[in-house]
């Protein structure tokens, strides 16, 4: 049996959360992967622990939301594990407030991170994909696009990588490129244990009162989102493309 290359994958807020148990996922299933992240400490971490484990992977520290770095970022992980083909853009921020509250800053830096930084990102990374004319982008969207109070920018933003993940799906199937967005409901990461600690709450208090809410009984766990992610990188879900998949317990429309 002759054995298939080495694809390579990048991963965005790689350095902890969701993002993190991706990238592990994805180097258990093969894959050599570029952690990217704010969080320099957090990716080489990340990096090393895949490479103990016998794995290929590199961590790089950029901001996602600058052009330069997202290039340079995308190049390094090229020139070091080989042509990244499989992208998750998953970094993100949530800077909540009501919208008579909520700063022009808060808007941006939300609309940035998600929207501007996933531009950047596949914009780099499609030029590797067309070439080898195979390709996987998973970005991360939210249950919060259907809308959710206090979230005027972080809905935007997520409603705004579905229409993205669509469009992608357009433009870049005749390569062999698919795009598709996976939609999380509650995932117990640091992001809803800040959400938590706003509003004055525990998180454990905080994740009873969500799990009461969801049909399963449960919040989910960052591991819910890479078996998903596992699945729409793999050969087999080729024919799936420009879908944004909720995972949240329940139906969601
Ligand atoms: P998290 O624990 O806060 O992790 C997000 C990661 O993204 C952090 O490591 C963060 O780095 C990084 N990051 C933020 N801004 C960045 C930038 N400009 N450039 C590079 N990296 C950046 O969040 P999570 O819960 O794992 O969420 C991951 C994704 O899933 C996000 O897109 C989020 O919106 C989405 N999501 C999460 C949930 C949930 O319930 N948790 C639900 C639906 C969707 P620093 O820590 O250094 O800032």
């Amino acid at each position: 049996m002759t054995e298939s290359p080495t694809r390579v994958a990048i991963v965005t807020g790689a350095g902890q959360g969701i993002g993190a148990a991706v990238a592990q996922r994805l180097a258990a299933d093969g894959f050599a992967v570029g952690l990217l992240d704010l969080n320099e400490a957090n990716v080489e971490q990340g990096a090393k622990d895949i490479v103990a484990a016998g794995g290929k992977a590199v961590g790089v520290a950029l901001d996602v939301c600058d052009a330069g770095q997202v290039d340079a970022a995308v190049t390094k992980v090229a020139e070091e594990l080989g042509a990244p083909t499989v992208l998750i853009n998953n970094a993100g921020i949530t800077r909540d407030n009501l919208l008579f509250k909520m700063t022009e800053q808060d808007w941006d830096s939300v609309l940035g991170v998600h929207l501007k930084g996933s531009f950047l990102m596949t914009r780099a990374v499609q030029a590797y994909q067309t070439k080898e004319k195979w390709g996987r982008i998973v970005n991360l969207s939210s249950t919060s696009a259907l809308g959710n109070r206090g979230q005027v920018n972080y809905s935007a933003a997520k409603a705004g990588m579905q229409g993205f993940t669509k469009t992608l799906a357009i433009e870049l199937g005749k390569f062999g490129v698919t795009a598709n967005a996976i939609a999380p409901g509650f995932i117990a990461t640091d992001m809803t244990a800040a959400t938590a600690e706003r509003i004055g709450m525990s998180f454990e208090d905080f994740k009873a009162a969500a799990a009461s809410q969801i049909p399963v009984q449960r919040v989910g766990t960052p591991e819910d989102i890479a078996n998903l992610a596992s699945f729409l990188v793999s050969e087999g879900a080729g024919f799936i493309s420009g879908q944004v998949i909720y995972v949240a317990g329940g139906p969601k429309d």
